[in-house]
């Protein structure tokens, strides 16, 4: 059952990838260092901005300097917004609808003053329960912090009385392919936005979209009914009595640990609402 949607930010709730990548690539140019484009989106668009130069630079430099880069970077990329920012059509209208349906949080590499800007300019900024900016996680994305931290938020937030609510209730909406298997690898459904990157790079997250226009909660409620129709199918498949189906159903609901064999049968929605079977011959799985 959905029961919190995680947001990103850039690349996601407004158009900013481009203007992050030009105050990267000016900082760096300062530094004697070049990068394409390609590079950009193939080896720093996951990172908050320390993670980004760490990688460009090299994990050794001095805290006084990755401040400099950091204050640098900040200045250009606040310059840029005030001028270019823009926000992705639907996005209000979406975010409204499901916030009437589940819980919803951000989480994003973005410093917690661009988060401030943008989503006051979104007028979205009473939207969220829990923001979780770069400046509230030692380790920034792609690493999982960020998304664990805001799960934990809406846990202390939500109605009393309440169940926790558990990550596989929970769907990622990003931009980016590592952050989507971030999510995934923690037990979230996602959803990949086909802004930064073509659909076919996005082939991990459980559907990819490319805008918010004309996506309805219903449509990211599906996501979570597969195991259901997998338990079903499996009983038809097998012939199994329903005892054991509703036991694979029971394994299927559990979030697969490290190494752990993957259920014999699954059953997906796809993006067009229509049910692909997966099987696998797994006897070790049951
Ligand atoms: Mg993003």
């Amino acid at each position: 059952m959905l029961r919190a949607a995680i947001f990103d930010m850039d690349g996601v709730i407004c158009d900013s990838e481009p203007l992050h990548m030009e105050a990267f690539q000016t900082v760096l140019r300062e530094e004697g260092k070049m990068i394409t484009d390609q590079e950009y989106y193939d080896r720093y668009l996951a990172h908050d901005d320390r993670g980004s130069f760490e990688a460009a630079l090299g994990p050794a430099i001095d805290s006084l300097k990755m401040r400099s880069l950091l204050v640098r970077k900040g200045h250009l990329f606040d310059e840029a917004m005030k001028e270019h920012l823009v926000i992705y059509p639907g996005v209000d209208a979406f975010v409204k609808k499901l916030g009437a349906r589940c819980a919803l949080a951000l989480a994003t590499g973005a410093r917690r003053l661009e988060v401030e800007f943008i989503l006051k300019k979104a007028r979205l900024r009473d939207s969220f329960t829990a923001i979780v900016s770069a400046d509230d996680v030692q380790n920034g994305k792609p690493q999982p912090d960020a998304f664990v931290r805001a799960l934990q938020l809406l846990n202390e937030r939500r109605l009393d009385g309440t169940p926790a609510i558990e990550p596989a209730q929970c769907v990622v909406i990003e931009d980016s392919p590592r952050c989507i298997r971030t999510a995934r690898g923690l037990g979230m459904k996602t959803v990949g936005m086909a802004t930064s990157y073509k659909p076919e790079e996005l082939k991990d997250a459980h559907w990819v979209i490319d805008t918010f226009v004309g996506v309805g909660v219903e449509d990211l409620e599906k996501l979570f009914a597969w195991r259901k129709i997998s338990a079903e199918i499996f009983c038809r498949a097998r012939g199994r009595p329903s005892r054991r189906a509703g036991f694979a159903a029971a394994r299927a609901r559990r979030p697969p640990a490290a190494g752990r064999r993957r259920t014999r049968a699954r059953a997906r929605l796809d993006g067009a609402g229509s049910v692909r079977l997966l099987c696998e011959s797994d006897p070790l799985a049951l």
